[in-house]
Parts: structure tokens; C-alpha cells; sequence
């Protein structure tokens, strides 16, 4: 079992502002838990995203104002989303770890990847960054699977606690891209009902603020991971978020990383049935430290087990 892990030293660069809960922080937090946390894992530099890779997902419009807006200070691209003077390189390598990471399973050079990055990436539209997200990573890199790799099942599936609408948006009309997502609604961004079901290749489990383990593992093992298996990817894409964790500040659900570790086993599963194991996993939210730490071990622990086990 050959677990690569892409992250890159300007992903720590970005910085949206004292008080910002999207800060630099998480991710040292991250890659620490990781290093003292699971053995063996294989460190990959992630490079750069290029223009092309970009623009299979996002318009010249965002590209123009994350690359080539230079600020000198901090630049609100929303109420949320902030450019400081080294965010453009940030994003570049968040979305090239992804891509770079599919090159990897792809290739069998690596059984599985996990980027840890930042910016996250799941609220970004093709024409618009939001939510703390300037470059969508993983709408980016399942781009790259059917573009680069001629894949024609890809499957991402987003547990972070907020819906994502920007992965939802590009792919709700391409239906080599299946989008599974639960996340607790009401909540930030406002979208990820039932009804919103794309091309049929969207499905939405959204769940009421308190819910639990009980709920949450109902929730993927009744609806969501039956999906997958119906659909039978040839690439599984986890948007890795871990803001349903109970100590996350920003949303109300009552995870622990227990939740996660067993979630990640099922969807290793999944990638193994449908994929020969191929699941390349993103770093999205996930606000509180000491959740974060626990929660990516557990998460990447799972990755590296047996997927049978
Ligand atoms: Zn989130």
C-alpha cells in the first residue's frame, strides 16, 4: 500500500487575515498530526495547476482575478474570500496537488492519495471563488481524469459539512461526474437539497443540526454509498471536510473521528470494488485544531489499510 501525500509550503502563504477562520494554522495542524500520526506515508511537492488544467473547470474571468490580481494587501473577492499577496500561488498548488494526484493513481505509481492543502476548494464556481475557496481542487482534478485520462465514471464524494455548490454547479450537466454529498442544512452556502439532482448524477442527503454518528453513518450507508456502487466510478474523489466534527465552531453536527475513519473504510471499499482502489482524497473545511489533527489521522489511516480489512 503506497499512500501519497501532496502538500506544498506556499499552501501555508495564504492568509486571509487575523481572526479568519480559514488560516494558515489548520493546515500546519494537519501535516503535523500526519508526520507524528501514520508511518510510511510517501510526501509528494505538489506542483502547480497550469492555465489549461484550470480552465476545464473555472472561466479566464476567475483565473484573471486570483492570478493576476497581485495584491499588495488583503483583496475580499467575497464576504468570505480573501487574496492576500501569496493566495495565487497557494491555489495553484491546491489544484495541482489534486491533478498531480490523479496522475499518481492513475499511473498505479501510487494505490491512493490525500492532498493536504489549502485554500479549500468546494464552493467555488466555474465563474466565482467563495467560501473560503478560490480554485475548486476537486472539481480541477476529476476534470483532469476525463480530459487527461479518458475516464468516463468519476464520483466525488463531499462530507465536509457544507454542501458544495460550486463542485455541485460544474458538474450538475455532465454526467461522467457523479457528485454525492451529505452536510447539514441550514447552512452556509444555502444549497444541497433533495431535489437538487443535476443530470441524476447529483444526490443530496442533508442533515438537521445535532446530528450524530447514528445519523450521519444512516445517512451514507442507506443513500449515498449505494449511489457510488450503482454508478461503479472508475475514480473515487473525496472532498475530505472536517467541520461535522462536534468541536467545529462553524456547524452544528456531533461527529467524532471515529465517524470519519469509518466512512474512509467505506468508500475504500467502494474505490476497491469499482476502481482497482484508485480514490484520491482532498483536504477541504475543518475549523477547530485539535479536530482537525484527529480527524486527518483517522482519515488517512483508513487510507492506508486494507480496503478488505
Ligand atoms: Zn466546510
Amino acid at each position: 500500500m503506497n499512500l501519497q501525500v501532496f502538500t506544498h509550503p506556499a499552501c501555508l502563504a495564504h492568509d486571509p487575515g487575523p481572526g479568519h477562520a480559514e488560516r494558515p494554522q489548520r493546515l500546519d495542524a494537519v501535516i503535523d498530526a500526519l508526520r507524528n500520526g501514520v508511518d510510511d506515508l510517501d510526501w509528494r511537492e505538489a506542483p502547480r495547476a497550469t492555465r489549461g488544467q484550470l480552465l476545464r473547470a473555472h472561466d479566464e474571468a476567475l483565473l484573471a482575478a486570483v492570478l493576476e490580481t497581485h495584491p499588495e494587501g488583503l483583496v475580499a473577492l467575497d464576504p468570505d474570500t480573501v487574496l492576500s499577496p501569496r493566495s495565487a500561488e497557494a491555489a495553484l498548488r491546491a489544484a495541482g496537488a489534486g491533478v498531480a494526484a490523479v496522475d499518481a493513481v492513475m499511473s498505479g505509481e501510487a494505490s491512493a492519495a490525500f492532498c493536504a492543502v489549502r485554500p479549500p476548494g468546494h464552493h467555488a464556481t466555474a465563474h466565482a471563488a467563495m467560501g473560503f475557496c478560490l480554485f475548486n481542487n476537486v472539481a480541477v482534478a476529476a476534470m483532469h481524469a476525463l480530459e487527461r485520462h479518458g475516464l468516463a465514471r468519476v464520483a466525488i464524494a463531499d462530507f465536509d459539512v457544507h454542501h458544495g455548490n460550486g463542485t455541485q454547479a460544474i458538474f450538475d450537466a455532465e454526467p461522467r461526474v457523479q457528485y454525492v454529498s451529505s452536510h447539514q442544512v441550514p447552512l452556509y452556502p444555502g444549497t444541497g437539497h433533495v431535489h437538487e439532482r443535476g443530470a441524476g448524477n447529483v444526490l443530496n442527503v442533508p442533515l438537521p443540526p445535532g446530528t450524530g454518528s447514528r445519523g450521519f453513518r444512516v445517512a451514507w450507508e442507506d443513500r449515498l454509498l449505494p449511489a457510488i456502487d450503482g454508478f461503479a466510478p472508475q475514480l473515487l474523489l473525496v472532498s475530505a471536510g472536517f467541520d461535522a466534527h462536534w468541536r467545529d465552531p462553524l456547524a452544528q453536527l456531533q461527529l467524532d473521528a471515529g465517524d470519519f475513519a469509518w466512512l474512509t473504510a467505506r468508500l475504500r471499499r467502494l474505490a476497491a470494488a469499482h476502481a482497482h482502489g484508485r480514490l484520491v482524497s482532498t483536504l477541504e473545511g475543518g475549523y477547530d485544531l485539535q479536530a482537525l489533527r484527529e480527524c486527518s489521522v483517522a482519515h488517512v489511516r483508513a487510507l492506508v489499510a486494507d480496503p478488505a480489512g
